[in-house]
Order: structure tokens, then sequence, then C-alpha cells
């Protein structure tokens, strides 16, 4: 193949340098690869906003509307406009977590006080996208910190929970814990009611853009990228993301922190 003729050419030293080589190229090919897919997704999640967008300014020109026609107009060209800032705070995060060190181990994250602010970001979120408050029960079993960058955990939780909330309909339960675990780790564990993952979906649900549903994931505010920003904080943090679901009955995922990122109170 390409890769092998090119070391021949470079490096006659041997059959182990040639085969090291060639398995350099194909990795750095790969790598080229995936960014050329990453840029071509972000422009094509760019532009569909985009477009609708430019549609309805030209109906707006165009059109002699009553001012209800105008507002309703204006109202779902304002809705492209968040989904396009939720677009590029989400690819900001990601490029903030690919670039900088892992958070030290110095800082103390309590955990009670970021699940209470979790809590009522979860009541917000819940009346904002189905007009009501959802039945979300959270539960604090263990008064334990976790070291690590509060920001970046609450992004992790939050997109967990934001997730429950949008694929949960409006009157089915969620439950969000936080407890130690037997072998001394300590878990969140966000399990919703919606309607559950098909197992061939699980493996690829943490790279990013990779949709079960695309129609849905994007009518209620998604990115397409929250999983992939929980996966980068879990890796962070040295912690571990567990994903169970059953079709039909709901999911719950898991964020599991080892033994020795912890403190008790
Ligand atoms: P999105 O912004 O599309 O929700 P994510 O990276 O957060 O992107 O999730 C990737 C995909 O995983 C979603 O599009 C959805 O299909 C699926 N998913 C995530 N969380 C849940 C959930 N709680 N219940 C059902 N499906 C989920």
């Amino acid at each position: 193949s390409k890769p092998v003729q090119l070391s021949v050419h470079l490096h006659p030293y041997g059959e182990g340098r040639n085969l090291l080589l060639s398995r350099d190229i194909t990795a750095l090919e790969q790598a080229e690869a995936m960014r050329r897919d990453f840029v071509a997704n972000v422009s094509h999640e760019i532009r569909t906003p985009l477009t609708v967008l430019a549609g309805f300014v030209e109906t707006l020109q165009t059109l002699p509307l009553d001012e209800t026609e105008q507002g309703k107009y204006l109202g779902l060209m304002s809705q492209q406009a968040t989904r396009m800032q939720s677009l590029v705070d989400d690819l900001l995060t990601l490029s903030r977590l690919e670039g900088s060190p892992a958070p030290s181990g110095a800082d103390l994250v309590d955990m009670v006080q970021l699940l209470q602010q979790c809590k009522q970001e979860a009541h917000n979120l819940s009346v904002l996208l189905w007009g009501r408050a959802q039945d979300i029960q959270f539960t604090v079993a263990d008064a334990v910190a976790v070291t690590g960058s509060a920001t970046e955990i609450h992004s992790a939780v939050f997109n967990l929970i934001g997730n429950a909330i949008r694929y949960t309909p409006a009157d089915k339960s969620i439950v969000v814990q936080w407890h130690k675990t037997g072998d001394g780790e300590a878990e969140l564990s966000v399990q919703d009611t919606g309607p559950g993952i098909a197992p061939e979906h699980l493996p690829r649900l943490t790279e990013r853009f990779y949709r079960v549903d695309r129609s849905r994931s994007r009518d209620t505010g998604g990115t397409g990228l929250g999983l992939a920003i929980v996966k980068h904080v879990a890796q962070r943090h040295g912690a571990e993301l567990l994903i169970e679901s059953v079709p039909g009955r709901g999911s719950t995922f898991r964020l599991r922190f080892k033994a020795a990122r912890l403190r008790m109170h």
C-alpha cells in the first residue's frame, strides 16, 4: 500500500523500520481524515440554521405581513440564532477541554452545592422546554467532594441532566443521585424514563455529532456535542462514563469517580 512504499524510499534500513513508519503515516492519515470530517460536520451544522434564518429574513422583506405574523417569524428566527449560539458555545468548551492541561487535584468541588445549583437549573430548563416542571428527584446520599474543576464537572453533570430532560416526556420522571459505592468510589447517576437507546448505538454515543435521532435532538436544542464534552471531562478527572439503557424503558448515565479523587467533608 502507499504508506509502505513511501517508507521504503525514505528509510531503506530494513523491515522493522519500514513497518514502524508505515504505521505512523496511517495514524497521521487517520487524524487528518477525522479533522476533515469534523470541519465538514461543523460547517453543515452551522449552514442549516443559517439557511433557515436567511429564508425568514427574505420572507419578512418580501411578504406584506401583519404584526402577528411578523412576530411569529421573528420568534422562529430567534430559535435558529439560539441554536447557532449553543453550537458555538459547545465547540468552544470542547476546544478548551482539548487544549488545556487536565485540572490539578488541588481544588475541591463541593458536589452538594453543585447539585443544588443543577436542581434549580433543571427546573428552569424543564419549564422552558415543556412548559411545566418535570418530576426530577435529586438525592445526595453522601457529602463527598471531588478534586478537580467545578466548571468542568458542572458542565458534564448538567449535560447529562439536560439530556434526561430533553429526551424524557414531560409527564415522566427523572432521578439524579450522588452516592458512595461499596468499593470506596463515588457515583453521579442520572436515570430517566425516556425512550432509551438501542444497544448498537451505545458505543458511538460519545462521538461528536453522533445522534440516534437527528430531528429529535435538534428540536430540543441539542448540538450533538454534549456527550463528547461529558467524556472529555470524565477522562480529565480519571472518571468513567457508564451508560445503560433499555429501549422503551429509559437510560441511566453514570459518572464514576475513583477513591483517590474523593474527599469527605
Ligand atoms: P444531543 O445534543 O444530540 O443530545 P449528545 O452528545 O448529548 O447530543 O447525545 C448524543 C445522542 O445520544 C443524542 O442525539 C440522543 O440520540 C442520544 N441520547 C443522549 N442522551 C439520551 C437520553 N437520556 N435518552 C435517550 N437518548 C439519549
